[in-house]
């Protein structure tokens, strides 16, 4: 059994459906990416498995427990799946520091002097210890996704999924939001990664998932995605983003 094993999953919105039965598997300390045109169901793929839409059908297996059975508590399954947005959505009158502290006080009664060092670690390890009593208007765009991923990893999920983090940022500060993936990812940190930054996916990728019309089209390696997809609308989606 997968750490994350998605079975049969179906979501519609009305009478559109988004998620037509997609079956993936995810390996602790595997980064998998999901790629797709914009509306093939990345995001509300990602939502349902931090349980923020209920699905219609299908399994969602945590770590042997089926976390979207219905009627079961979120909020355990939450900290366990930490998520981050392409909107970071610090708030404003908020030092870095305290928005990072805010949900493990809030969820898991940590008090400031229980967090101050596993913080101030978190921020020193992704170089923003200077920043951390800084508001978020003070920050770049970059600095501040900085700090959403370090908010979500406060919590000490055992999966990260973040969605597109990267697209409302100016091209210059995608790198440095990367660079923590990267870092991320030799800590061995389990994540699902919806993104548009195909060299990342490809550079970084154990696993490459080509969403089309809320179906798992085909996946693979990046090499095997990347240089030799199956399918012609894999090869007419890649011709279009490369
Ligand atoms: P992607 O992230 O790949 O761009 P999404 O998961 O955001 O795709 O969207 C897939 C489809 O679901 C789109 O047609 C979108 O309009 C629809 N959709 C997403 N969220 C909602 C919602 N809350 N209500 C209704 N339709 C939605
Ligand atoms: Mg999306």
């Amino acid at each position: 059994m997968s750490f994350l094993d998605i079975r049969g999953v179906t979501k519609s919105f009305g009478d559109n459906r988004v998620i037509r039965g997609i079956d993936l598997s995810v390996e602790k300390g595997e980064l998998v990416c999901l790629i797709g045109a914009s509306g093939s169901g990345k995001s509300t793929l990602l939502r349902c498995i931090n349980l923020l839409e209920p699905v219609d059908d299908g399994e969602i297996v945590l770590d042997g427990i089926d976390i979207a059975e219905p009627g079961l508590d979120p909020r355990p399954v939450r900290q366990r799946v930490g998520m981050v947005f392409q909107s970071y959505n610090l708030f404003p009158h908020m030092t870095a520091v305290q928005n990072v502290m805010l949900a493990p006080r809030r969820v898991k009664s940590r008090t400031p002097a229980q967090l101050e060092e596993p913080v101030r670690a978190l921020f020193r390890r992704f170089g923003l210890e200077s920043h951390m009593d800084k508001y978020p208007d003070a920050l770049s765009g970059g600095q501040q996704q900085r700090v959403a991923i370090i908010r979500a990893l406060a919590m000490e999920p055992e999966i990260l999924l973040l969605d597109e983090i990267t697209s409302a940022l100016d091209p210059e500060l995608v790198g440095e939001v990367l660079d923590v993936l990267r870092q991320l990812r030799s800590d061995g940190m389990t994540m699902m990664l919806a993104t548009h930054e195909m060299g990342f996916a490809r550079e970084v990728a154990d696993k490459v998932c080509f969403l089309n019309e809320g179906q798992i089209l085909e996946s693979g390696t990046p090499g095997e995605i990347f240089t030799a997809p199956k399918h012609e609308r894999t090869r007419s989606f890649l011709a279009r983003v490369l």
